[in-house]
């Protein structure tokens, strides 16, 4: 993948204690082949190897850093840039109901992202409507309803037989009367692009003016996906791109590609079929995964801020190791406090994309964190270095009645130590790491 390879090219440039014109000439042209493989469109990879080069000659060597390092960083601060710099907000109405049109090509994810968005816009307390505007397939609007239904989030009654700028019509005044905010407007794909679609989706436009055209793109498909992208955004000016199925082995060609040859970012990706599967898209944390970093630099930039560089390093690369014991767990629990969540953190230790979904119910709210301190703190030195100890039920009763817990909550907090303790064994373990995919996982 993606990752592996510039992961191969960056632990050569990592080992060479100086850069020459020539020993980053020949770095480049493995970055630059390893990108056009990745499917990336051809001339932004020229841009992109074009100033990196430039900034690498010119480069001033910060003390903190190798030279190796420094073209790292300078890869990676290129590749944010690349991908849009800083992520994109979907621009909402004032007053009157916002209007999101999804676009794309059939089978791109369009209704599925569709029932996302309304997921998450329902979580940021808005109120969705969902509605079907593709009247030409009616299992697709059963599809919509479907979608609504599981989220309990209303729908607009669409019939097979009505024109798709009627329905956007009369769903904007039902959202209007009803009190909605934000109409989804679920439109129809073919499998190439053809005039009536495009003409028809210019009628929707024009007949109600969305605040976000997001173009919903298979990330699957690579430099296709961005081709498709630039007929729909001639003729509708569309305002951003949904990349789906970032969870599969997508090569990343897309997401690096896009904004550079449209002007327009990607403001959310698509992880998975859930309805839960749907990110907003951060240029840092995916320029760190295509690095094959995980997002160790924005670990380390975090972590600065609460503690120093080398606590941070030795910190992540304990996590990575699976060696963390107790008292790091209470070290790590303290820094949390001012790096933002558990969550936030585990999302960026490479290869925690898969582990964390299982941590889900496991890993506690952050609001759990009192209490789980205080049963750290019960246990002696010992136990919290060699946590099998804790084993033993005298001594789970004595940590029980220590921190002032129940027995059943300190067992429940072994057992999901020792359970994150034995995946991140096996993740990092099994040699796994990095198979998947460049992006983000
Ligand atoms: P539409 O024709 O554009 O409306 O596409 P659909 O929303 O019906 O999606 C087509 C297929 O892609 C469905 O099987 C979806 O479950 C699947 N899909 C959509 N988004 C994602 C994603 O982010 N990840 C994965 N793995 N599958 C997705
Ligand atoms: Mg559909």
């Amino acid at each position: 993948s993606l990752s592996d390879r510039l992961g191969d090219v960056f632990k050569r440039f990592r080992g060479q204690g100086r850069l020459d014109e020539s020993n980053i000439q020949e770095g480049l042209r493995e970055v630059r082949l390893a990108l056009l493989e990745a499917d990336v469109n051809f001339k932004v990879v020229k841009e992109f190897i074009d100033r990196i080069r430039e900034r690498c000659l010119g480069v001033e060597v910060m003390k903190s850093l190798t030279p190796g390092q420094q073209v790292v960083k300078i890869v990676h601060d290129e590749m944010v840039e690349l991908l849009g710099g800083q992520s994109t907000d979907l621009v909402f109405a004032k007053g009157a109901p916002t209007v999101f049109m999804m676009v794309g090509l059939q089978g791109s994810g369009k209704t599925t992202t569709t029932g996302k968005l309304a997921n998450l816009l329902r979580k940021q307390g808005k109120k969705p409507f969902m509605v079907p505007a593709d009247v030409y397939r009616p299992a697709a609007i059963e599809q919509l309803h479907t979608l609504a239904r599981q989220l309990n989030v209303p729908s607009f009654n669409s019939s097979a037989d009505q024109n798709p700028v009627d329905i956007a019509r009369a769903a904007l005044a039902q959202a209007v009367e009803q009190g909605f905010d934000v109409v989804l407007l679920d439109t129809a794909g073919r499998l190439h692009i053809d005039e009536p679609l495009m003409q028809e989706l210019a009628n929707i436009k024009a007949a109600v003016s969305p605040q976000e055209i997001l173009f919903v793109a298979d990330a699957m498909t690579g430099q296709e996906a961005v081709n498709i992208s630039q007929s729909f955004n001639e003729r509708l000016d569309i305002s951003g791109v949904v990349l789906t199925k970032m969870d599969g082995d997508a090569r990343g060609g897309a997401a690096l590609s896009i904004k550079r040859v449209l002007g327009k970012p990607v403001k959310l990706v698509g992880m998975g079929e859930k309805l839960s599967d749907l990110e907003v898209f951060h240029p840092d944390r995916a320029a760190g995964r295509i690095l094959g970093m995980g997002d160790v630099l924005s670990l380390i930039e975090k972590a600065q801020e609460a503690m120093d560089e080398q606590d941070a390093m030795a910190m992540g690369e304990k996590m990575m190791r699976a060696e963390f014991d107790f008292e790091d767990f209470r070290k790590q629990m303290r820094q949390l406090k001012k790096i933002g969540s558990l969550d936030g953190l585990m999302k960026l230790i490479p290869g925690m994309g898969d582990l964390r979904k299982k941590l889900g119910e496991m890993a506690p709210p952050d609001k759990e964190l009192v209490k789980v301190e205080a049963m750290i703190n019960s246990m002696t030195v010992q136990e919290r270095r060699q946590p099998k100890l804790l084993q033993d039920p005298s001594r789970q009763r004595r940590v029980a009645r220590g921190s002032g817990r129940t027995e059943q909550e300190v067992a429940a907090l072994l057992t999901n130590f020792f359970g994150m303790q034995q995946m991140m064994q096996q993740m990092m373990g099994g040699g796994k790491k990095g198979k998947k995919g460049g992006m983000p996982q």
